[in-house]
């Protein structure tokens, strides 16, 4: 049953957060020392933009914060999938790090981090340059890496799950597409980033091909499909009849770049006119290449009431590196972010991070929106708090919800709470 509707929804597009410690703490604990507190955020995505923006805000600007991305800009994946149907320009989405600078004073640097040093309670970040700048907490914010397949190669047959370049190459290709031709997509191993987003990806470029005459055909890896399974099947088999065809359990053995074929296990070969192999996940490479904790040998172990790894004091991981079982989105980095800001800031104070008053208040949330058409959309959200017993984050049953029908109305909606989840992260 969906025990959610739109009005709920819309409700909720306000960002949710955690108990927020108050400035006046930290003033008192900080406010005699001639040293901030400084903390590094290693990737600039929507978990790294959220935690460095509410550091700043929440410390009265007391703490130092320094973020390191060798991107100059973010492109968001949110809402990249209309870029590569042509009604957004890559400028829609693309965030300038120079309003954190301007707006909060988080300094910025752009640089890749080669690694660090976590040993002492002095902390040492490794940029690629050699350059070591030293910290008091390390946020880890590098969003994904991805397993690698024999034969690809991202140049020719575009993932597009990182956007960027790969959106912009993924938009051109499908352009390209003539009547007849073929789509061939594949859907990773869950978990991975936005749960609806490669069903989503299906739909769009649907749309496209339902134009032109051709056909779809999208690879599942996973036994079927994991989220909205009655909103896209029906899409699938109604919208998209005669267009699109879903195979789920798909195993892949390799892939020809070159010819675009895709070679499975146990479904034999598909050839692609245009090809889009989104592989499985694993959190970001520097944190495998750290060797910390995992979740399932793929995913940093973290507590959920602040996102610091176990076994390692003051380095914390947010965003879809983590291993929580909480969905890999947007809008869960963004409230992560928050529960990560609010920790570090009780830390700094020397407030316990376990108090009862803040356990029972950890709460996040996520939601995302998929287009449909490309005049209907549908949505998906889930909220999630702090089980003491368990410890661990665990689904609030009431705030399960997803759109019973996809609509003109949600398309509008979409628009308004991704503004919303941009502004709140990125500026
Ligand atoms: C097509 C698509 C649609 C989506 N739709 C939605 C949606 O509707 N709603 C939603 O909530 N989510 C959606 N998502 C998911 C969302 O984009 C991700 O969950 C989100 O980007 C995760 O944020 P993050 O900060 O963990 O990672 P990212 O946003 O990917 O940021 C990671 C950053 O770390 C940097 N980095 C990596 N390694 C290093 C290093 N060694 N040194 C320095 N920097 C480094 C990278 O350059 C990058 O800028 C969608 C994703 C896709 C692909």
């Amino acid at each position: 049953m969906n025990n959610f509707n739109r009005r709920d929804f819309i409700k909720l597009m306000g960002i949710s957060t955690a108990a927020v410690a108050t400035p006046s703490l930290l003033k008192a604990a900080t406010g005699q020392s001639s040293l901030s507190p400084h903390v590094v955020v290693v990737g600039s995505g929507f978990a790294g933009s959220t935690v460095a923006k509410h550091l700043r805000l929440w410390s009265n600007n007391v703490i130092n914060v320094t973020v390191i991305d060798p991107k100059p800009n973010h492109v968001s994946c949110v809402m990249s999938n209309l870029v590569v149907n042509e009604q957004l320009n890559m400028s829609d989405i693309t965030f300038q790090h120079a309003i954190l600078n301007k707006k909060y004073g988080v300094n910025f640097i752009q640089s890749s981090v080669a690694s660090i040093n976590h040993e002492f309670q002095e902390k040492q970040v490794i940029l690629d340059s050699g350059e070591i700048l030293t910290c008091d907490y390390v946020v880890l914010a590098p969003g994904i890496s991805f397993d690698g397949i024999q034969g690809l190669d991202y140049q020719k047959v575009p993932h597009a799950w990182i956007a960027g370049e790969q959106t912009e190459l993924l938009r051109d290709q499908v352009k390209q597409m003539s009547s007849g031709d073929t789509f061939v997509m594949t859907i990773p191993k869950a978990p991975y980033r936005c749960p609806p987003g490669p069903y989503e990806r299906a739909c769009v470029i649907a749309d496209i091909v339902k134009k032109k005459g051709g056909k779809v055909v999208v690879l599942d890896l996973n036994s079927k499909i994991i989220v909205e399974e009655h909103m896209f099947s029906n899409a699938f088999s109604e919208i998209y009849k005669g267009i699109v065809e879903y195979i789920p359990n798909i195993e892949i053995d390799a892939v020809d770049s070159n010819n675009l074929i895709v070679y499975t296990k146990n479904h034999g070969e598909f050839k692609a006119d245009v090809l889009n192999v989104i592989p499985t996940h694993r959190a970001g490479k520097i944190i495998t290449d750290l060797g910390f904790n995992t979740v399932s040998d793929r995913w940093a172990d973290v507590n959920p009431i602040s996102y610091e790894l176990k076994n390692t004091e003051n380095v914390f991981v947010i965003g879809d590196s983590s291993g929580t079982n909480q969905p890999k989105s947007g809008h869960m980095a963004n409230s992560q972010a928050k529960v990560c800001a609010d920790a570090i800031i009780r830390k700094i104070a020397n407030t316990p991070l376990d108090s009862q008053e803040r356990l029972a208040n950890i709460t996040t949330n996520s939601a995302c929106y998929s287009p449909i058409t490309s005049t209907t959309a549908t949505w998906l959200t889930a909220g999630f708090a702090y089980n003491q017993q368990e410890k661990r984050m665990k689904a609030i049953p009431a705030s399960l919800g997803q759109a019973e029908l996809h609509s003109v109305n949600h398309y509008k909606d979409m628009f308004s709470w991704s503004k919303n989840l941009f502004e709140n992260t990125f500026m």
